[in-house]
């Protein structure tokens, strides 16, 4: 079946719940046991729960995978994943991400004795360099965050098997509309569902998928075995922001497209990040990797601080906000904000200058949206 027939009944039916369309929150934490000695199929809801297997049997069907598994953040799936490695592990990270990945990795995992080492993962000559030393795993996010640089998937799932590193793709910007990992030989896909998958701004949550049976079943023993699962409510309505995926993706798309072409032409603005635009240096492995560009990308404004605060402070559509992927419009500064735990230094090796803004580019009327930035940017 297509993508949004699944998303709309994957990992549900009707006549196991009294013919209810939607499936029901189970909010209890215990289940009572058949006779001594025999649990039903679930028994304490850390271990399982039937909404959240709802999600996860979506999530899993979504992705092309074997099991998929919920988390209360997109951070305690990514501590989940970290997990599966021990001391003395050394991992590959794309050297442009996330700046709550780059702090797990180097607050808190690197005290565990798994460390990281960044690399341009553009660079596969790179990144066969950094395989010569082995590697437990890869690390990626792709389009990265907020620079929108591209990693060919293929090609480094292809690397690291032949060295036998695990890959693990963060896959939270497209979501599984738009670019499906496992397909192109990646191992566990990771999601903040707070993002896309939820769409709507009111859960946070996160998600590994995998297709390979052994990595399913050591994640399935960590989720139990640290607790980071979701609770049955944010379980719920993860699954009803997936119905409308395929519909919500295609809009932030075309919206997203639109607004990166018109910046492009406007005289405040310098550079336009957004892998839909031919003028992208990767835009070729766009589109051979993904179907289409999302709705989040990144541009630079010309002029000093001042300028920058009054397009910030100018938008009344736009809401100046950390995170992504709602309906609504969110616009963001990574410097202050997103990318803030990063240090300055490191930051500006990485390209995420002062004069980076992000936008997230909701559902409202693109219309709308342009006129909105017009008048900031005028100021
Ligand atoms: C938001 C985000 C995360 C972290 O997810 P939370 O749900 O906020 O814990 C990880 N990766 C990317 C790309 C994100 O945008």
């Amino acid at each position: 079946m297509n993508f949004k027939t699944i998303a709309i009944h994957a990992g549900h039916d009707p006549k196991n719940h009294l013919g209810a369309a939607m499936p029901p929150i189970y909010q209890t934490s215990t289940f009572g046991f058949r006779d001594v000695g025999q649990p039903g199929p679930y028994d304490y809801s850390r271990s399982g729960n039937p909404t959240r297997a709802a999600l996860e049997e979506c999530l899993a069907a979504l992705e092309g995978g074997r099991r998929g598994f919920a988390f209360a953040t997109g951070m305690a799936a990514e501590t989940t994943a970290l997990m599966l490695f021990s001391s003395g592990d050394r991992i590959l990270v794309q050297n442009d991400l996330y700046g709550g990945t780059y702090r797990l990795f180097e607050t808190v995992f690197r005290k565990q004795g798994i460390t990281a080492e960044y690399v341009d993962l553009r660079d596969l000559d790179a990144l066969r360099a950094a395989l010569a030393t082995p590697a437990a795993a890869i690390w990626i996010e792709t389009p990265t965050n907020p620079l929108m640089n591209l990693t060919d998937l293929a090609a480094v799932a292809g690397l690291a098997r032949a060295h036998g590193a695990i890959t693990i793709c963060d896959n939270t910007f497209l979501s599984p509309y738009f670019q499906r990992p496992l397909d192109l030989g990646i191992d566990v896909v990771m999601h903040s569902t707070t993002k896309y998958l939820n769409g709507h701004s009111d859960v946070v949550g996160g998600a590994l998928i995998a297709k390979r049976e052994d990595l399913c079943d050591r994640i399935g023993v960590l989720q139990n075995a640290l607790g980071t699962c979701a609770g049955p409510q944010d379980c719920y309505l993860v699954l009803r922001g997936i119905k409308t995926l395929g519909v919500r993706m295609e809009e932030h798309n075309r919206n997203a497209l639109a607004i990166a072409h018109w910046l492009q032409a406007h005289p405040a603005v310098s550079e336009v990040l957004h892998p839909g635009l031919e003028s992208h240096p990767q835009h070729s492995l766009a589109l051979k990797q993904m179907t289409g560009f999302g709705g989040t990308f990144s541009f630079r404004v010309k002029g000093g601080e001042a300028q920058l605060y009054k397009l910030l402070r100018g938008v009344k559509v736009f809401l100046l906000a950390e995170s992504l992927g709602g309906v609504e419009s969110l616009i963001d500064h990574p410097a202050t904000m997103t990318h803030a735990s990063i240090p300055p230094e490191v930051r500006q090796r990485m390209g995420i200058g002062d004069d980076l803004i992000r936008l997230s580019v909701g559902l409202e009327h693109v219309d709308d949206l342009i006129a909105d930035l017009d008048a900031a940017l005028a100021q």
